[in-house]
């Protein structure tokens, strides 16, 4: 399994990628959505509104992509 990277900085491994949950919340004070961001630049990959943890390890889920 390779390693994620950093386009920006080239940082690299999933320790790197952190999730910030939006502060917007559901009324189950649940996040709308997470930003997934580089934990050393800061570059945004994506915004994702679940995780799952599947056979292969975390995966994130982009809502309309299904
Ligand atoms: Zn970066």
């Amino acid at each position: 399994m390779s390693e994620p990277k950093c386009p920006d900085c080239g940082v690299q491994g999933v320790e790197n990628i952190l999730s910030t949950p939006s502060k917007e919340q559901s009324r189950e004070r649940k996040p709308w959505f997470y930003v997934a961001h580089c934990g050393e630049c800061g570059h945004i990959y994506g915004i994702f509104t679940k995780h799952i943890f599947g056979k292969g390890g975390l995966q994130l889920v982009v809502d309309g992509k299904q």
